[in-house]
């Protein structure tokens, strides 16, 4: 839960050997704080256990957890690929020399101005959700005099027991489309049989996020195997490449259990190997797209404390300089987080409160009934697990600047820079 960088001397928390305070001084709060150390051990577990002798295999790191400039220029140090879902995605990537030839490009509604920047600078994989997007993707090869390759984005139609907001596998839900539906399939692949420049290279599924059971990975690819078998039994075809997407959970609280990327992985590649043995088709290539799992515990954010206020109602509010404009999640999917306060790593928590930041919302609350030990205004707190989908989700509400995020390893090496003032007027 805690991030393997962070140590603890005297009752005060370290990252990497560098202190909270001089970050703080030098950055201000909020700041997100990444440990290289621990980012380094995740990429190299997805590394070491995605593999097999059987296929050829590709992490590919869902940047909607987490993306920067600075971070796709670190990232493109790794054999690794990129997931982008829009034009701004894409762009990142590109300005920071991470080239397209290594992304892979989803979302549900992909603008003729996405796809055919896609097409222009030579995109690695467009999922593709459905119909009408193959259609216009089509034109836009024909105008370009372009090829590209393409994977259909199939709902599996999995119960990955997750929260309802982060389920994509419902029989209704919005994205890809359904393995059941045999007409809409049957329409897809015509679609490309008879496209010139599109080449169907197999299917993509994302089945959910923050899932801990490798079971519903298991069962994905069970059906995903066999439905791909069927196609080219069907239509005649060679597809070989399949993209299990990501959602591989983290250990958000004491609570939760524990999900290493070594036993998940280990379970994956068995599963794989075992349906790709029995299978007529030759699949070799399989990609996976982990985002949490990289980045999400990585990332801690280090607030100022102001006090604790006690209401008449008998309730106590521990009041932060952040909230909900750095961290939505609390309030978009009830997510629950742990936390400490730096200079106090050890001392007694006996005090019962609610975490909540200074925008003007009720519902702007990092923690509920949480306790923790008798706080001052010199007081920091780091609340852990915030590498993914905290800073990507970070809005100016209230005009709160956006914090600036670091990663600290032996040196520190910003991945954003705090906003200004002036950028609120651009
Ligand atoms: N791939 C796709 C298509 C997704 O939609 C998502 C998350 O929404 C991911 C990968 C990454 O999921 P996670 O960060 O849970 O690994």
């Amino acid at each position: 839960m805690k991030p393997i960088g962070l140590k603890v001397s005297n009752n005060e928390a370290f990252i990497n050997n560098h202190s909270f305070y001089d970050l703080k001084e030098t950055f201000k709060t909020p700041l997100y704080v990444f440990d290289e150390v621990m980012l380094k051990k995740n990429l190299n577990d997805y590394f070491t256990y995605f593999k097999s002798d059987l296929f050829k295999t590709r992490v590919v790191y869902a940047s909607k957890a987490f993306l920067t400039y600075e971070f796709a220029k670190y990232l493109n140090n790794y054999p690794i690929f990129m997931d982008a879902v829009s034009l701004g995605d894409m762009y990142i990537c590109v300005k920071a020399g991470f080239g397209l030839e290594k992304v892979v490009l989803h979302g549900n509604n992909k603008s003729n101005e996405e796809l055919e920047f896609a097409v222009k600078n030579n995109i690695g994989l467009i999922v593709v959700d459905n119909l009408y997007e193959l259609n216009k993707l089509n034109e836009i090869t024909l105008a370009l005099n372009k090829k590209v390759d393409i994977l259909f984005r199939i709902n599996p139609y999995i119960d990955a027991h997750t929260h309802k907001y982060i389920q994509t596998s419902k029989i209704n839900s919005k994205f890809g489309e359904s393995i059941l539906d045999k007409e809409t399939i049957n329409l897809l692949i015509n679609t490309v049989i008879s496209s010139k420049n599109i080449n169907l290279k197999g299917v993509h599924a994302h089945i959910g996020s923050q899932i801990h059971e490798v079971e519903a990975f298991k069962l994905e690819i069970r059906k995903l195997v066999a439905f791909i078998n069927e196609l080219n039994n069907n239509f005649n075809l060679s597809l070989n490449t399949l993209n299990l997407g990501g959602g591989f959970g983290i250990k958000y609280t004491i609570d939760e259990q524990n999900v290493s990327i070594k036993d998940m992985q280990q379970g994956i590649i068995q599963e794989l190997e075992k349906e790709i043995k029995n299978s007529d088709s030759r699949i070799n290539y399989v990609l996976i797209e982990p985002g949490r799992s990289i980045i999400g515990s990585c990332g801690m954010t280090l607030y100022s404390i102001s006090q604790i206020k006690k209401t008449f109602g008998a309730k106590n509010y521990l009041f932060i300089d952040g909230g909900m404009a750095d961290n939505i999640r609390p309030a978009l999917y009830d997510a629950v987080y742990e936390l400490d306060v730096v200079k106090k790593m050890n001392n007694k928590k006996d005090i019962l409160v609610d975490v909540v930041g200074k925008c003007c919302e009720s519902g702007d609350i990092i923690r509920t009934d949480v306790l923790v030990p008798m706080v001052d205004d010199t007081d920091l707190l780091l609340v852990y697990q915030t590498g993914a989908y905290n800073y990507s989700m970070s809005m100016n509400y209230n005009g709160l600047l956006k914090p600036a995020c670091v990663l600290v390893g032996e040196d520190v090496l910003v991945l954003s820079p705090r906003q200004t003032l002036d950028d609120l007027i651009k």
